[in-house]
């Protein structure tokens, strides 16, 4: 949407497609707030630098220094168009602490900063008359020449595809998270666009660096948010004990999430988890019982609802259940400063793009900051771009392509393998595999998991034949844009033989800057295994340390 509306101001003919009404996207799920270095005593250069350690040096620092100097222009300009950031008594903004910052610099609305900020920016697209076509759901990128030329988009209401030609194409189509089973993300977060761009031929970067938050329910993997810790809530085992003090004597519960789920899962391997209501001690303990409750409803609320609804557990007497679950996608779409992906009209921003600030692992609140820094420059050099180039002839041919592959999928017999185990079988493996702990043999075993899954999903049917609002075949299509995203994580992660960030191989303890101080990049061959090729990190001004919290 920041994109859209940028394009829209420097006078694009904008589109804004989406496969749910925009304010459905996961971002709506965006709990515990966005970063800025705002407050006196706070710099650029300060979250800069967290950002950098939070990467395990892994991060671009071009990218970076880029993030963090805009940051606080891009909330203040939130915050003109009309999202409500909590203030202190003195009337000023106030921000709340989290994870791997040095000091408080994460404005928040509560703990619905995602649903505020969206429901603000679809105003805005709104009063820019950006078009908008929701529940249409993009099965195609068409490219011509070597350029993006347009898509093939599946309306949902009454089944037909249709050809929308562009100048240039802003993917903006969130993370893979359901590639992981449990996870925090919304069913919807299958990585389309992720698959899209590597199909037409643009390479997935740092696809090995998932991100697990150390705080996720365990019945369903819903998220409780960082901002939590931040405001004081602490993590306990199955003893009592403030295990964090031992694994990050600093920052405590407030070190970078990487360390902390693995410290956490630690504990659990260690037999001093505590139960997680379904007959295991998989969990540790999310305590804000010394908080204030009337603290706890203003700025927690939504936890102490989804806590209450989903765990039964009152956080505001007694500590919950957590345990480290899937959350985000630090790799994606490789693009540059401008969003540009390596063929030339096809743009990316947010979860699904990787211009390469969160490297090995993101610091929380810094992912909204993502989408409207790079949303808004995407937005601005696409409209550049169209200005100067012409629409590529593209022929009603492709149209017919997405119908005959739809065709083939319905005519399949209905009584085979549903489309759902294949996904919950895919999301159990890549979580037992290739999640908090990794190494070679499991993540072997889990790629040749996902072969077979292929091959399964080759011939599983969709039992809806019908037209109107099939979602059995819009689940289709996701599962194999899943797979793609499931097979570039593991081969990049079987590749990477250290441990740096979300990646923590067994076999390979050591981060490794001799050998790995480098990106990977897994492209699509039509005919043939997947391309792996390096690239150098960016480094700027902070040469890679130990890292300590
Ligand atoms: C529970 C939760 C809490 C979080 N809390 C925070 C937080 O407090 N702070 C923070 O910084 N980050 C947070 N994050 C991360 C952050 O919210 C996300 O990374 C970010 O919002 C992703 O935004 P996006 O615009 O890239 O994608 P999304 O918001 O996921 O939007 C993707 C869009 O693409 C569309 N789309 C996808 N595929 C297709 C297709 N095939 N056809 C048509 N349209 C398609 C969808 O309809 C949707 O509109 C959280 C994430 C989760 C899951």
């Amino acid at each position: 949407m920041r994109a859209a509306l940028e394009a829209k101001r420097r006078h694009a003919d904008v589109a804004l497609i989406s496969k749910v009404h925009p304010v459905r996207s996961h971002s709506v799920a965006a709990q515990g707030g966005i970063n800025a270095p705002l407050s006196a005593g706070d710099s650029w250069e300060s979250h800069a630098f967290d950002t950098v350690k939070g990467s395990d040096y892994l991060g671009d620092q071009d990218a970076i220094e880029f993030l963090s100097r805009e940051a606080a222009q891009a909330v203040v300009d939130l915050e003109n168009m009309g999202v409500a950031f909590h203030r202190g008594p003195e009337g000023k903004l106030a921000p709340r602490n989290f994870g791997g910052a040095s000091q408080a610099r994460t404005y928040f609305v509560g703990a619905i900063t995602g649903h505020a900020i969206l429901h603000v920016m679809f105003e805005q697209l709104l009063k820019a008359g950006v078009k908008i076509y929701e529940e249409w759901f993009v099965t195609h990128l068409a490219i011509e020449g070597g350029f993006a030329a347009g898509l093939v988009a599946q309306e949902m209401l009454t089944g037909k595809f249709h050809l929308i030609r562009a100048k240039a194409i802003i993917l903006c189509t969130g993370g893979c998270g359901r590639v992981y089973e449990p996870s925090t993300n919304a069913l919807i977060c299958t990585g389309d666009g992720m698959s899209l761009a590597w199909r037409a031929g643009a390479p997935l970067m740092d696809m090995e660096m998932v991100q697990y938050h150390p705080t996720t329910l365990a019945n369903n993997g819903a998220l409780m948010t960082e901002g939590a810790r931040g405001d004081g809530a602490q993590l306990r085992n199955a003893l009592g004990d403030r295990f964090m003090i031992k694994y990050a004597p600093n920052k405590i519960d407030l070190a970078s999430r990487d360390v902390v789920s693995r410290a956490a899962q630690t504990e659990i391997d260690a037999g001093r988890g505590v139960d997680d209501g379904l007959g295991g001690k998989t969990c540790v303990y999310l305590d804000c019982t010394h908080l204030d409750r009337d603290f706890i409803l203003e700025r927690l609320g939504e936890i102490y609802e989804l806590a209450l609804q989903f765990a039964n557990v009152d956080i505001t007497r007694q500590p919950c259940p957590v345990r480290p679950g899937m959350h985000y996608q630090m790799g994606g779409i490789k693009t540059d400063l401008d969003g540009a992906t390596r063929i030339p009209g096809l743009y990316a921003a947010g979860e699904c793009a990787c211009v390469s600030v969160h490297g090995g692992n993101r610091l929380g609140a810094n992912s909204l900051l993502d989408t409207v820094i790079f949303g808004h420059r995407a937005g601005a050099h696409a409209a550049e771009f169209a200005r100067q180039v012409d629409f590529r002839p593209l022929s009603e041919g492709v149209v017919m392509e997405s119908e005959r592959r739809a065709q083939a999928v319905l005519s399949r017999p209905a009584n085979g393998e549903s489309i759902a185990k294949i996904r919950l079988d895919l999301g159990r493996t890549m979580h037992q595999h290739a999640g908090v702990w990794r190494e070679v043999k499991g993540l072997q075993t889990a790629l040749n998991t996902l072969y077979t899954l292929k091959e399964r999903y080759q011939k599983a049917p969709v039992q809806d034949k019908g037209k109107v609002f099939n979602t059995n075949l819009v689940f289709h299509w996701e599962l194999g844009y899943m797979l793609d995203s499931a097979e570039t994580i593991l081969l990049s992660a079987i590749h990477r033989t250290e441990s740096r960030g979300a990646h923590y191989r067994t076999d390979y303890p050591e981060r490794d800057d001799q050998r790995w101080l480098k990106h990977i990049l897994v492209g699509y061959r039509p005919d043939g295994a997947p391309t792996i090729e390096y690239l150098p990190v960016t480094l700027t001004r902070w040469k890679p340390e130990p890292r300590v919290y």
